[in-house]
């Protein structure tokens, strides 16, 4: 039973006002808000457990230890990992996306060697390869999209050569909601011998993610995107990757002997893992995930694919609306244009009446230069939206279309 009024009481945020206004929190693909849980969870370990974790024979150190690796195991859990060795934990997508290029590029590439990308990834997903080309020679190439946002897979296959060696894709659009079909690119790419990187920044908080059905190589995804704190996110590799994988950044933590002759490393997964963790903020995550469990991910499937589909429905009932992403598969986000109002006049005007969307180019410069425009606005939902919040937004549009 998804009690939509119940959830919302766990996020007491969403009942703030701003400008008098009820706040309609409509930005969650740049970060969702946090239930009570989440906050509990790390103010009790910052109140009662504080220390730090590895290594300790103190009781708190044990304790906050237990909690880390607890949480390491929560999320092989929640993504189906098969061992904990395959579960990293980064700042986040960005930072798991700059691990795999750092290190795959500088042991597994050589000047020439192609990574393939799409022309809707975010710049988090191009430009850590763009800095491995200017410092390696490597080629970056990305795969067109047709006028729906679908990605053309025709396209996608031309671009392999038997120079690529990693294909590196978004499994959900930011801007434009296309859920990538993953699995069937994945099964291509092995058939070819190419190893695949998923972006699941905006995928893993509105769908059930299994990397053993999925078979990809590598995922990232962060944890304030799904209900869990900033500055924590994950990497997953296959066991067999990360091995071949040479450290990241060098620290306390990932070392196994250091000497001034000869340093060798920690095994798995702390290889990757310079320095103190964040090990509130993975506490805070396991917490995030396991509330989304609570919740059903299929339910919050099913319950934001309902919202995406009748915001779209709505949307097209507005004259001069120009929607970005049409394609058949697509989740929790609405990009738009209304005429030639600017997507920066709009969102302004929207938040005057108390509804937060974002506007820009949504850290996708390529993208809006394959759709012609300098920014869009973006309405993204999350599990605690509601239809009253979408019609909130379509009056909204119409209230300030009619301004100009
Ligand atoms: N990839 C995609 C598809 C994203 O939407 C985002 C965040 N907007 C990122 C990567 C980067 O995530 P983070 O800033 O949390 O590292």
């Amino acid at each position: 039973m998804y009690d939509i009024q119940k959830i919302r009481e766990d996020f007491p945020i969403l009942q703030r006002e701003v400008y008098k206004k009820p706040l309609v929190y409509l930005d969650n693909a740049a970060t969702t808000q946090k239930p009570l849980c989440v906050l509990d969870a790390m103010r009790e370990e910052y109140l009662n457990v504080n220390a730090n974790v590895h290594r300790g024979v103190h009781y708190l150190s044990q304790q906050a230890t237990d909690l880390h690796e607890a949480a390491r195991e929560t999320v092989r859990a929640f993504i189906n990992a098969r061992k904990i060795e395959e579960v990293v934990f980064t700042r986040g997508t960005t930072e798991a996306i700059n691990l795999v290029a750092q290190t795959f590029c500088e042991s597994q590439m050589k000047a020439g060697d192609e990574v393939l990308v799409t022309d809707m990834e975010h710049h988090s997903n191009i430009v850590p390869w763009q800095l491995q080309a200017r410092k390696m020679g490597i080629v970056l190439k990305h795969a067109s999209i047709d006028d729906e946002g679908c990605l053309e897979i025709s396209n996608l296959k031309s671009q392999i050569s038997e120079r690529t060696k990693l294909i590196s894709i978004a499994h959900v659009s930011n801007v434009l909601g296309t859920i990538n079909p993953v699995k069937d690119i994945i099964k291509l790419a092995h058939e070819r011998g190419i190893p695949v990187l998923v972006d699941g920044a905006q995928s893993a908080p509105h769908m059930k993610i299994d990397v053993q059905d999925l078979d990809c190589d590598f995922l990232a995804f962060s944890g304030h995107k799904m209900y869990g704190p900033t500055g924590i996110g994950v990497l997953y590799g296959k066991e067999e990757w990360l091995e071949k994988l040479p450290p990241y950044q060098g620290g306390g933590e990932m070392i196994d002997k250091v000497s001034w002759e000869k340093t060798t490393f920690e095994r798995l997964p702390f290889k990757f893992e310079a320095g103190t963790p964040d090990y509130v903020a993975t506490h805070g995550l396991a917490t995030a995930i396991k509330y989304m469990e609570s919740l059903g991910m299929e339910n919050i499937e099913a319950h934001e694919q309902e919202l995406t589909r009748y915001c779209m429905e709505q949307m097209r009932t507005i004259p001069n609306m120009r929607l970005f992403g049409e394609a058949p598969h697509k989740d929790a986000v609405v990009s738009f244009l209304v005429g030639d109002i600017h997507h920066l006049d709009m969102g302004t005007l929207l938040d005057r009446l108390g509804i937060a969307v974002r506007t820009g180019h949504h850290c996708a410069h390529p993208l809006m230069d394959r759709l012609g425009v300098a920014g869009t606005v973006r309405a993204s939902f999350a599990l605690y939206n509601t239809k009253e919040e979408i019609d909130a937004l379509v009056a909204g549009i119409r209230r300030v279309s009619a301004m100009f």
